[in-house]
């Protein structure tokens, strides 16, 4: 595995397609949570039409390079094919890291669908990050899902006893602090740690339009005393951590720091990678090179008309054909000289992973841990 990281950091020094890709592959939900971002989607799943598997391998035949992806949605797990999509991407993209962000609303589906997963891509680290935030009902409540705390808690154990047959698992906890937990989340943060198996535990701000536009009313400083608190603590229960979740920890403490700047100071720190090393692919094929941009220019903060730089259909499925286009260029162009920034934790942690001013800050936060 060392020599997985050493190559993909030759990789990530070359210029070449985006190596970090969000990929929502599903727009269904059996949730409605008050904070989500994507709300309009979800509730539109039924008119949408969604990529198949087949146009999906014709994705990943074109995409060479793509060190990471983080899948999304909607509910992931909800889809049927889910546990065939990494294959094609370990397969024909090189793809050796992958996040899948769960609700934790199928708990019996996802572990067998991880397990195929983790077979299918054995040399890769695969990550599960499990959404979670507060305890019990109030979780339920923030959620729009009765039950849903203790589906969190049950595939939390079926995880724990899962990443012993398979070291390439991985477990991960986030909340999303929304003006519905705010104040209640020293609480969450001893529960888990007494009650719950992860290797690495995140943060996130409630961002872009939310379900509730109240979710977003949040105290910034409550905000970055809390997540000092999460680094601290994290600091002080090593023995859960191999060496990819301790150096996605190192990486997304430097880029929660990042982000605590650009929060409190409300300024540009550092250029941003969107379109550039990272992009974002939708349930339908549509690309954008984040998910914030297109609310910025809806909230009129950006003289760009949009932010959408065409549907892979379009491209015969070809990130590289859809990135020349005029518009695109565009785009990409408008992000560095307007000195873009954001509150965004997946765009900057790809800013800090395609910086190479920036990694000794992530070392300096490995060795740390
Ligand atoms: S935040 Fe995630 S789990 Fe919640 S409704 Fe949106 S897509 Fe579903
Ligand atoms: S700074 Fe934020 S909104 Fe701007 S391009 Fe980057 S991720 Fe998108």
């Amino acid at each position: 595995m060392p020599i997985r990281y050493l190559k993909t950091a030759k990789e990530m020094l070359a210029r070449g397609t985006p190596g970090y890709l969000v990929f929502f592959v599903t727009p269904y939900c059996n949730c409605r949570c008050a904070m989500c971002f994507n709300a309009r989607v979800v509730d539109e799943a039924n008119r949408r039409k969604i990529l198949t598997l087949e146009e999906i391998a014709r994705i990943a035949r074109n995409f060479p390079g793509l060190h990471y992806i983080n899948f999304s949605g909607g509910e992931p797990f909800l889809r049927e094919d889910l546990e065939h999509i990494p294959a094609l991407f370990y397969r024909y993209s090189g793809t050796r890291f992958f996040t899948f962000t769960t609700n934790s609303s199928l708990p019996e589906i996802t572990e067998a669908k991880l397990r195929a997963i983790c077979e299918s891509c054995p040399d890769s680290w695969i990550r599960i990050n499990q959404s979670l935030d507060a305890i019990g009902p109030e979780h339920d409540l923030i959620r729009g899902k009765p039950g849903l705390f203790a589906s969190v808690v049950d595939l939390n154990q079926r995880l724990s006893r899962l990443t012993r047959s398979h070291p390439n698992l991985s477990v991960g906890i986030v909340t999303v602090i929304s003006r519905l937990n705010q104040g209640r989340e020293y609480g969450l943060l001893d529960y888990l740690y007494q009650n719950l198996f992860f290797s690495d535990y995140g943060v996130l701000y409630a961002r872009g339009e939310t379900r509730d536009p109240a979710a977003r009313e949040i105290d910034a400083r409550a905000f970055v005393r809390f997540h000092g608190a999460v680094r601290s603590r994290a600091k002080r229960r090593p023995e859960q951590r191999g060496l990819s979740a301790r150096l996605y920890t190192a990486l997304h403490q430097t880029a929660g720091l990042l982000l605590i700047k650009v929060i409190t100071e409300d300024r540009y720190v550092t250029p941003c990678q969107a379109g550039r090393r990272m992009l974002v692919i939708d349930d339908q094929g549509s690309v954008e090179p984040c998910e914030i941009l297109k609310v910025l220019i809806r909230e009129r903060k950006s003289s760009l008309e949009s932010s959408d730089l065409g549907n892979l259909r379009a491209f015969d499925y070809d990130v590289r054909k859809l990135l020349t286009t005029d518009h695109s260029k565009r785009v990409l162009e408008h992000i560095i000289e307007h000195r873009c920034y954001c509150t965004y934790e997946c765009a900057m942690a790809a800013n800090v992973l395609y910086t190479p001013r920036l990694w000794p800050l992530v070392l300096k936060n490995f060795v740390s841990l």
